[in-house]
């Protein structure tokens, strides 16, 4: 059995982990991907299995007709790799004769051994000659093997900047670029408060369009929205922009703190800062208090998954009160995410990758009060009477800014809060019976 490393890292020492995963592959980012660019479609390119996976995860959409699909791609020897190519062209050429109305094709990648030996990205470069970029036609990888679901994302992304290096913006200048997929919702109310802080050329990443970004270099700047996006920075910064380091903008001090940021690199005055986030705070921190009484003292425990877990027990630990006993992460960006460790209390213990029964056993034996898990560990906690909250509704539900700090308080509190009821009423019903 693999035994934990244990490395000294600030602030706390980190439990390396090399063994098995349970976590969603990057194909599952297309579920929130598919909404957000709404002329995009994602076709799979893949095996039955992914195509059960993505019609199980999105739900079957019976009245429109959805934006992503699998080409499936059955066993096949080198020899025929010719075919293939041929057979995803006419999938694509079908596709694209029923669906004029996409903009942008985006090929995925996938992990059965036939998908592997099919060179992908040939496939998409071809494909965007073929049709003279309309739609533009770009790929990346969701393959389980390389990805977790929010890596899925973070491939996206990185090739969306990528193929604008190749094939030019717009005439416009970004000066600052906002990455990371969030809701509309949230993606409005961020613009609202960047114009109201006089931010000017500001675009988000990715948009609700395929309309090519505006162009990006020396004097583009850009925030993270989300913490899983090593190979997006990694694309933006190969371009010349530079990374705006900040908090995620999660809770009333994640969102004031990313704000700061923002607002200190385009020096906007401390006063004009306090007035634009001078009620929202106060909303947040209103929302937030709501459920405080619900979490505090509360002893919790993250499983790794979507990479979002730093910063969600930052807010736990320091907007709700909460004890966190550990935080796993597949994937420590650490760069990216010292901020938040850094405001961990002193002795949580922090996880990078995983040896799922190995932290079973930790979980266990800490007993706390709430495991924020993937799907498949949820089940089995919950029959041993372990509460439980699923750690991809982190991912699908609007949490980020001031406006949803309330709702992912909410999220947090809710088993709990059912946990406690079921309880109360077992409790009656054994004083009603006696
Ligand atoms: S990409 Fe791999 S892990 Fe994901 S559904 Fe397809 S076969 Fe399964």
């Amino acid at each position: 059995m693999n035994q934990p490393l244990v490395s000294c890292a600030t602030p706390s020492a980190t439990i390396r982990q090399r063994g098995q995963h349970e976590v969603f592959c990057g194909l599952t980012s297309i579920i929130w991907l598919h909404r957000k660019v709404q002329d995009a479609f994602f076709l799979v390119v893949g095996s039955r299995t992914c195509a059960h996976l993505i019609q199980s995860a999105a739900g079957v959409m019976i009245f429109s007709e959805p934006r992503f699909a699998t080409a499936i791609m059955e066993e096949r020897d080198l020899a025929g790799m010719v075919d293939m190519h041929d057979e995803l062209d006419r999938e694509v050429a079908r596709l694209l004769e029923r669906r004029p109305d996409i903009r942008m094709l985006v090929l995925v990648g996938s992990c059965p051994s036939e998908v592997i030996k099919f060179d992908l990205n040939r496939a998409a470069e071809r494909l965007d000659k073929r049709f003279g970029s309309k739609p533009r036609v770009l790929c990346y990888s969701g393959s389980g093997i390389e990805t977790t679901f929010t890596q899925g994302e973070d491939n996206f992304l990185a090739a969306l900047v990528q193929d604008q290096s190749v094939h030019g913006a717009s005439d416009k200048v970004a000066r600052l670029v906002v990455a990371g997929s969030v809701a509309d919702v949230v993606e409005d109310q961020f613009a609202r408060l960047l114009d109201e802080l006089g931010l000017e050329d500001f675009v988000f990443l990715p948009g609700r369009s395929s309309e090519r970004l505006p162009k990006i270099g020396p004097n583009t700047k850009f925030v993270l929205a989300q913490p899983y996006l090593g190979a997006t920075a990694a694309a933006l910064e190969s371009l010349g922009a530079s990374r705006i380091n900040a908090l995620f903008p999660l809770g009333e001090e994640g969102t004031t703190a990313w704000l700061k940021a923002i607002a200190d690199t385009f020096g906007v005055s401390p006063a004009r800062f306090a007035a634009v986030t001078e009620a929202p705070r106060r909303r947040a921190l209103e929302a937030t208090a709501h459920y405080r009484s619900a979490l505090a003292g509360k002893r919790i425990f993250l499983f790794p998954d979507s990479q979002m877990e730093p910063s969600l027990a930052r807010y736990l630990s320091r907007e709700l009160d909460a004890e966190i006993i550990e935080v796993g992460s597949p994937y420590l960006h650490r760069e990216h995410v010292a901020g938040e460790l850094a405001m961990l209390p002193p002795g949580v213990s922090i996880s990078e990758g995983q040896d799922v029964e190995i932290q079973i056993d930790r979980c266990r034996a800490a007993k706390p009060d709430l495991v924020v898990c993937g799907m498949g560990l949820a089940n089995p906690f919950e029959a041993e009477g372990i509460v439980t909250k699923w750690s991809i509704e982190f991912a699908f539900t609007p949490i980020q800014g001031y406006e949803q700090a309330g709702d992912l308080a909410e999220l947090f509190a809710r088993p709990l809060t059912r946990k406690a009821m079921i309880a109360g009423d077992r409790s009656g019903n054994r004083r009603a019976a006696s």
